[in-house]
């Protein structure tokens, strides 16, 4: 299967710089010894204007959005949060009222999810405001949820909606309805799942965040596992039949859980709000989508490169 551009860079020019903890740069975050039987979690997400958001999206969501996504790389470990370094590269005249409702959104989800800024950097830039984040979390030692561990057998499980940062980024354009804001909100403000990452500990085989593309990162636990996937398009959970499924499970930004679990797990998974989407199976790499009949639809792009 073939790798998206930005995965070949990162393997060619920053995988030799890896070292102990860094997983070989193919997890969701770094672990590290840490303090009293724990590990240390690591991460971090850019986010540009115009790329990762859109340009007039409102200052409040900004910093909460770069929280939440890295909350989510720490979610798919089974990570609980610790603090985290901010980093802002800010256009020319970004003014002080602009700065008071981003860090007033920042303190409203700090609260809420149980984190708090380390430190970080700020400078100014001729290019479009990004915002950097690095966050720290911690596992119980060696309760770290990986990418590697799905075997032929199991069943891969998703959290939430699948496609709806696809539908949020529409709705958030006005490209789609979306009578009660929920899938404009929702594009702005993803939901990290670190609740359901930390009872998925001992369950989940193998699991990761869908960022790019359910297809796509689907893709990235079977190179992990040394298996393939298939996928029954029907079983997805949507928030619109009336979307194409093709878009939805390609489509990038829904950071929620993809996991393998063994098929003995099916109840635990089922509790947790997880919807059965597939089974991995011996072979190659390689993800497909069947639809009820059986047939292949997998789409020839299956998800987001960013370079
Ligand atoms: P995610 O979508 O889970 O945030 P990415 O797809 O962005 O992960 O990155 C894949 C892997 O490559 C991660 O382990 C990440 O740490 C690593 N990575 C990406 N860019 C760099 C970089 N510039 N230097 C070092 N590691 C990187
Ligand atoms: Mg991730």
């Amino acid at each position: 299967m073939a790798l998206p551009a930005e995965f070949g860079l990162i393997a060619r020019h920053f995988a030799p710089l890896a070292g102990p903890g860094a997983l070989a740069l193919l997890d969701d975050a770094a672990l590290l010894p840490g303090p009293a039987g724990t590990e240390l979690v690591l991460a971090a997400d850019a986010l540009v204007a115009g790329v990762h958001f859109l340009p007039d999206d409102p200052p409040g969501t900004l910093g909460r959005k770069a929280l939440r996504v890295n909350l989510s790389d720490l979610a798919a470990m089974g990570a609980e949060p610790l603090g985290y370094l901010l980093t802002l590269a800010l256009p020319p005249g970004t003014d002080d009222s602009w700065l008071a409702a981003f860090a007033a959104g920042l303190a409203e989800d700090q609260a809420a999810f149980g984190l708090h800024l380390l430190g970080g950097d700020t400078v100014s830039t001729p290019g479009p405001l990004s915002l950097s984040l690095t966050i720290l979390g911690r596992v119980p030692a060696g309760a770290a949820i990986r990418r590697t561990g799905a075997r032929p057998g199991d069943e891969a499980w998703v959290s939430g909606r699948i496609g709806d940062g696809w539908l949020g980024l529409r709705a958030a354009r006005g490209e789609w309805p979306d009578p009660d804001g929920r899938l404009a909100r929702r594009y702005r403000l993803p939901e990290p799942r670190l609740a359901t990452g930390q009872a998925l500990r001992g369950v989940a085989r193998a699991m990761m965040d869908v960022s790019d593309g359910l297809l796509q990162d689907l893709g990235h636990l079977c190179r992990a596992g040394g298996c393939a996937a298939v996928v029954e398009a029907a079983c997805i959970p949507v928030s619109d039949r009336a979307a194409p499924v093709a878009a939805l499970a390609t489509g990038g930004d829904d950071y929620e859980l993809l996991l393998a679990a063994a098929p003995e797990d099916a109840a635990r998974c089922a509790a947790l709000g997880l919807a059965r989407i597939g089974r991995f199976t011996a072979g190659p790499p390689r993800v497909t989508m069947v639809d009820e009949e059986g047939r292949d639809i997998t789409p020839a792009r299956l998800g987001w490169s960013h370079v």
